[in-house]
């Protein structure tokens, strides 16, 4: 898929995300907003009904006889004397009970016009309940004055989000599980992409890496089959062995392919016997020597451990340092050097393979060892491979229980230690 398409798509479903989210904010707000409407209103009828009882208890005609005795004793009539304390308390106690309010509320009933408290529960709520837009009017009740009953919930939002509580974090989960989704999709989206990328290379080289050694050895069969080439022995011999080198390059080609595929399903073969390390390393390097020298390259070995041999498998061994050696001289430039020194350690052998070429940057360095991975240098460097060597060294290293670690500078060099253990193969 084209980049710009990628690009497109995931703007669109981030857009499309954020759409999603404010939409469920709003609703969210608007659910909100009506149940606070639905709270207030059957706040209001619940003092509303108790208006209504305190008017009945005032028309009771027991209730007038006592107001009578009362108006005959003292002249003048208090707000208490109709609006008792303790009936207050007890109605608006029943009508929130009703409602499921149960301490969740303080009120009182005061004098608007000079905010004189007169009686109720509302010890440190002043200030709320002067503010509340709870106020009921008693005015039908009791005058002169400008008496109001107040009421103040502190946990109103709290009471409100309560009846919210299952559709709000109902709806939080599906938004988490809807931004999981949509990060793993890209995260797939580029993942493939990469893959893609990766697979394409792949082929290319692939295709480069079997090209030459074909064309080569067919202009060399060519040259075989002109007529005049017999008088020349010297000659047949030599675009006989380019054939031969030349066959011999697509077979350890093929050879490397099959061993990956044979990694890949878990099916490559490892034998347990006693392997001499340096023997290894100078057989690897008597197979480079010839390499070595075309390039006039410095060759430096220090086999400085004393114990060499471990159990492992000879064959992966040798082309775990074959493998190096060979990015060793594949990745150097001008006059290069190359030094293999190894000694011993704690419970085994360390090998370390060292060059001056081109290194690694940083950041590629913890990709070198996965599948088909090849840090991407560009035109600037021609070496050609696959990305399959150092994810080859990497699975025989590991099945040994080894370890392998890089260090590396760019345009320094590159260092690979390699520790084997005497003995630990894995069954
Ligand atoms: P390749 O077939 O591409 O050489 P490898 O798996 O052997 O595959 O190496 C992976 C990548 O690591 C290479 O493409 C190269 O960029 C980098 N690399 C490996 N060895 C060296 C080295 N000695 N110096 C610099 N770069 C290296």
């Amino acid at each position: 898929m084209k980049k710009k398409a990628i690009m497109i798509i995931i703007v669109l479903a981030a857009a499309s995300l954020i759409g999603i989210i404010l939409t469920q904010l709003y609703w969210v707000g608007q659910a909100y907003a009506l149940k606070e409407d639905q709270f207030d209103h059957s706040i209001r009828i619940s003092m509303k009904s108790m208006m209504n009882q305190l008017q009945d208890h005032k028309n009771d005609s027991v209730f007038r006889e006592e107001l009578e005795k009362i108006r005959c004793r003292k002249l003048k009539i208090d707000v208490t004397d109709i609006i008792e304390p303790h009936m207050l308390d007890s109605l608006i106690n029943q009508e929130f009970y009703l409602m499921q309010i149960n301490n969740d509320y303080y009120y009182a009933l005061y004098n608007k016009m000079n905010d004189r408290f007169v009686t109720g529960d509302y010890d440190g709520y002043e200030n709320e309940l002067l503010n509340s837009k709870f106020q009921f009017s008693v005015a039908s009740l009791y005058k002169p004055g400008d008496y109001f009953v107040s009421v103040y919930f502190p946990s109103k939002k709290y009471l409100v989000m309560e009846q919210l509580n299952f559709w709000v974090i109902l709806s939080i989960i599906f938004l988490i599980v809807l931004l999981i989704n949509f990060m793993y999709v890209i995260y797939t989206l580029f993942r493939q992409k990469k893959l893609s990328e990766v697979k394409n290379d792949f082929i290319n080289n692939l295709t480069h890496e079997f090209k030459t050694p074909i064309a080569t050895s067919s202009l060399a069969a060519e040259m075989l089959l002109r007529p005049e080439i017999e008088k020349e022995p010297a000659k047949i011999q030599r675009y006989a062995s380019v054939i031969l080198d030349e066959n011999h390059r697509l077979q350890d080609q093929v050879e490397q392919m099959l061993q990956i595929a044979a990694l890949e399903t878990g099916s490559l073969h490892y034998r347990s016997l006693k392997v001499d390390i340096h023997q290894l390393i100078h057989n690897v390097l008597n197979s480079f020597e010839i390499l070595m020298k075309e390039r006039q390259m410095d060759l430096q070995v220090k086999l400085d451990a004393k114990e060499h041999f471990i159990i492992g498998d000879r064959e992966h061994l040798q082309n775990v340092f074959s493998n190096l050696v060979d990015n060793a001289i594949k990745y150097s430039s001008g006059k290069a050097q190359v030094k293999i020194s190894t000694w011993n350690v704690h419970g085994g052998i360390m090998i370390r393979v060292e060059d001056n070429g081109i290194g690694i940057r940083k950041e590629y360095q913890k990709h070198i060892f996965k599948k088909l991975y090849r840090v991407p240098t560009g035109n600037i460097h021609e070496a050609r491979g696959f990305g399959l060597g150092l994810y080859y060294v990497k699975a025989v290293v590991d099945h040994h229980n080894g370890r392998i670690v890089l260090n590396s500078q760019p345009g320094t060099g590159s260092s690979f230690n390699v520790f084997l253990p005497f003995k630990s193969q894995k069954k």
